[in-house]
């Protein structure tokens, strides 16, 4: 009596494929989710390319390289819209199935002094909310080994399909966030004043001024070490560790391998900044900005005497954000594979 039933769910046995469609954002982005706990950042990869190139064994985190097979990347939203349909697709199937098995039997059923009829009432759909797009996200970035687009809020690190990290591209953006940043935080300090207090508004500027200055150096850092080691005959060249965040001695070993060192490639002046910014970046991390000897000497800037505070200005930030920008011009152009 119950053949189609039967039928349907010896299919189920087997698995069986729901379509379930997940809409993507007006530039065709899909948004996805890092599965890791520490994590869980929302970024968003071009359809096409998350259906082409990414793998269906990993995918890589963005933002921290967190490695997961493709089906592990649903935000919650689309996780609990899919956990809804999903039931409510079988209900369908077992509903047809169970209204044609009626059908039959009402129609084999011969008229007499007992008539029987099965009818089916279907159970009650469980109600989908469509899932939500997330606003399309402004940092966008092209892998430059596989070509797959994705997009981020804030700066994404690894490519989600091959999981590559684009040293350049975030030495860049780097630059760029913290030139931008550099233009706001006169507005910055006024917003904290008002939701926190003066003292610490003032304080907080002064943290983002010295951390920015540190950080263009540790992203020059990154992104000196990675270009270098990838040249014909830098692992013939001895280097010690961090050895990018001197400017001295990274100049040296540009030298031995190109026969040009970075006073070769900025202006007297710019190269005269340079050192006395890395000589400033040097104190606050290891001195708490207090001024020693040891600055006056090397930097030989004179406008402090020792035991002073160093400050960092908006001004001091962006001047390094420039030579570096530019440096790291002229180092690319050193480069023969031309990237
Ligand atoms: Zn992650
Ligand atoms: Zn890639």
């Amino acid at each position: 009596m119950f053949k189609k039933l039967l039928d349907e769910l010896k299919k189920l046995e087997q698995g069986i494929h729901i379509p379930i469609s997940l809409p993507l954002d007006d530039e065709g982005y899909f948004d996805r989710h890092c599965p890791s706990e520490e994590c869980e950042a929302d970024f968003k990869v071009l359809f096409e390319d998350w259906r082409d190139k990414v793998s269906d064994e990993r995918v890589f985190c963005p933002i921290c390289r967190y490695e997961m097979t493709a089906d592990s990347w649903n935000t919650p939203e689309q996780s609990e819209y899919i956990r809804a349909v999903a039931p409510n697709h079988l209900q369908g199937q077992i509903n047809t199935a169970l209204k044609e098995d009626a059908r039959r039997f009402n129609r084999s059923q011969k008229p007499g002094f007992i008539s029987l009829s099965l009818s089916v009432k279907p159970g009650r759909n469980q109600i989908v909310l469509p899932v939500g797009v997330a606003d399309t996200m402004r940092q966008t970035f092209v892998c430059e080994v596989c070509g797959c687009r994705y997009a981020s809020v804030g700066l994404a690190y690894f490519c989600p399909a091959c999981g590559h990290n684009s040293v350049l591209v975030t030495f860049e953006r780097t630059i760029d966030i913290v030139r931008q940043v550099m233009g706001k935080t006169s507005e910055m300090s006024l917003v904290l004043e008002e939701v926190i207090d003066k003292d610490t508004a003032r304080d907080s500027v002064r943290n983002i001024l010295e951390d920015s200055l540190c950080r263009l150096v540790g992203a020059f850092q990154y992104f000196a070490e990675n270009l270098f080691n990838r040249q014909p005959g830098a692992a013939s060249i001895k280097q010690r560790r961090n050895v990018f965040q001197n400017l001295a001695e990274s100049s040296a070993l540009w030298k031995t391998l190109t026969g040009k060192g970075y006073d070769d490639l900025l202006s007297r002046s710019e190269y005269s900044d340079l050192e006395l910014l890395f000589q400033k970046r040097h104190l606050i991390v290891h001195r708490n900005g207090i001024i020693d000897q040891e600055y006056i000497t090397k930097s030989g800037d004179n406008t402090h005497s020792i035991g002073q505070r160093l400050v960092i200005s908006e001004g001091n930030v962006l001047r390094l954000a420039d030579i570096l920008s530019t440096l790291s011009v002229e180092l690319r152009k050193l480069d023969p594979s031309g990237q």
